[in-house]
């Protein structure tokens, strides 16, 4: 007997979950091929298209971790204070062959090469200066204060894997090493589309039945936090033939292409149609919550050359962030070249119940707080709406409630992402 539901995802047919689509865009994908050296002051966020190996020693010498005494720790007293005699001095930068002598310290500040034969410095708080020498106190051990040569980084080892996306952090460590240059892959060239009737343009006046884009603007500073090249392509009107020309002509000169609204199965909803006669649709919907109809395909001509990818999302604010996370988000890296990358979940404790339906991932908005016993804990946000695009900036992250999951109570522990995580920032 045929049931009644309000349940906007109640659907025919199974969904493909989010596990699954996944992995169809890591199979169907290949990255860019093209590779280019780049100067280390513009590869922020980009891919490097091979490993980096090591090519100095980090630290290049032996070098002193604080300002205080070097010595030879063979020569401190066995038990109690040990008064030495000191005989050099060595500051960070300065390069003097000092050799030190039985009984002696050498002044040393922090970075300044040990000198030759000295294994420990103590450091200055530690030690009293007296006439004629240096008190040092008993209970160092021997290294203490010390860095090695190589220690950070080993000249000859690999630093970082092709494929990683190069944060602040990593150039930092490739300037360390004395690089300027590094071989990345090329930017992978996405065009960001909005689409439907009611859509206008920041700076525009709002017709009477018109609500401001805010989907093209959310998408492309996301596809920017991953390095690529963003293609405003403005807003297309509800009509498949419209659709179906933009698209391929997109599809020409750009790697990707995305859109957001009309890919539902509502009667204004063309997208699925215009992708269709120009591409070859992979799925068109996904067990995911705020989400669902999320379109993937391969739009365009007969060799990979003349082909770009397509990515369909929802037109809800916050279906379409959620979406691009998860969606959009491994296919740029993936087209990119870069390593899969799953956001951090860390595990918090529910401060609310929550039913969900069972064999689709759900992401709750929620902010974290610490209860009076010292644990995190996650508030769900008032408004559940898939619009409710403010929901964005009042919460810290997303709880993600697995599949297999029905329900979840107060006190119970659930993943966390924070935004930062699910958008890849680096
Ligand atoms: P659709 O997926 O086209 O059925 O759109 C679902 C809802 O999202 C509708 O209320 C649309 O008005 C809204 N929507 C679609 N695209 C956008 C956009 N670019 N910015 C803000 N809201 C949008
Ligand atoms: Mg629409």
């Amino acid at each position: 007997m045929a049931q009644l539901t309000d349940d906007c995802f109640a659907f025919d047919g199974p969904m493909m979950t989010l596990a699954e689509a996944q992995a169809q865009i890591q199979a169907r994908i290949t990255p860019v091929q093209e590779t280019q050296q780049v100067a280390l002051s513009v590869a922020r966020g980009r891919v490097l298209a091979a490993e980096v190996i090591a090519p100095v020693n980090l630290p290049p010498f032996d070098n002193s971790a604080v300002d205080g005494y070097a010595v030879r720790h063979a020569d401190l007293a066995s038990a109690g204070e040990t008064r030495m005699l000191v005989a050099g001095r060595l500051q960070a930068g300065v390069h003097r062959d000092i050799a030190i002598g039985a009984g002696e310290a050498i002044r040393i500040f922090t970075g300044a090469p040990m000198p030759e034969g000295a294994d420990t410095v103590f450091m200055q708080e530690d030690c009293r200066l007296e006439a004629g020498g240096v008190i040092l106190p008993p209970g160092l051990n021997r290294g203490a204060n010390c860095r090695l040569q190589g220690e950070d980084v080993a000249k000859g080892h690999v630093i970082l894997k092709a494929g990683t996306r190069l944060g602040a952090q990593h150039i930092g460590l490739l300037a360390a090493m004395g690089l300027k240059h590094v071989e990345l892959r090329r930017r992978i060239r996405v065009a960001l589309f909005s689409t439907g009737d009611e859509l206008a343009e920041a700076g525009q006046p709002l017709g009477a039945a018109a609500i401001y884009d805010a989907n093209r603007p959310l998408l492309a500073g996301m596809a920017q936090m991953l390095g690529v090249e963003v293609t405003d392509l403005g807003i297309l009107a509800d009509d498949e033939a419209l659709l179906s020309r933009a698209l391929a002509g997109a599809a020409q000169s750009h790697d990707l292409v995305v859109t957001s609204g009309g890919v539902s199965t509502g009667e204004a909803d063309y997208v699925k149609g215009a992708v269709e006669s120009v591409g070859t649709m992979a799925f068109w919907r996904i067990a995911i919550k705020p989400g669902r109809p999320v379109a993937f395909a391969v739009l365009g001509g007969a060799t990979p050359d003349s082909q770009a990818a397509f990515a369909g999302l929802p037109g809800n604010p916050v279906a379409a962030f959620i979406t691009f996370a998860q969606v959009v988000r491994p296919l740029i890296l993936r087209l990119a070249g870069a390593l899969p990358e799953q956001p951090l979940a860390i595990p918090v404790r529910s401060a609310f119940a929550y039913r969900k339906k069972e064999g689709r991932r759900e992401y709750v908005r929620v902010s974290l707080r610490r209860s009076s016993d010292g644990a995190i804990e996650a508030s769900k946000y008032r408004q559940d709406g898939a619009g409710v695009i403010s929901s964005l900036t009042a919460t810290d992250g997303l709880l993600e409630l697995p599949e297999s999951m029905s329900a979840l109570e107060p006190g119970m522990q659930a993943n966390f992402i924070s935004y930062a995580a699910f958008m890849g920032a680096i």
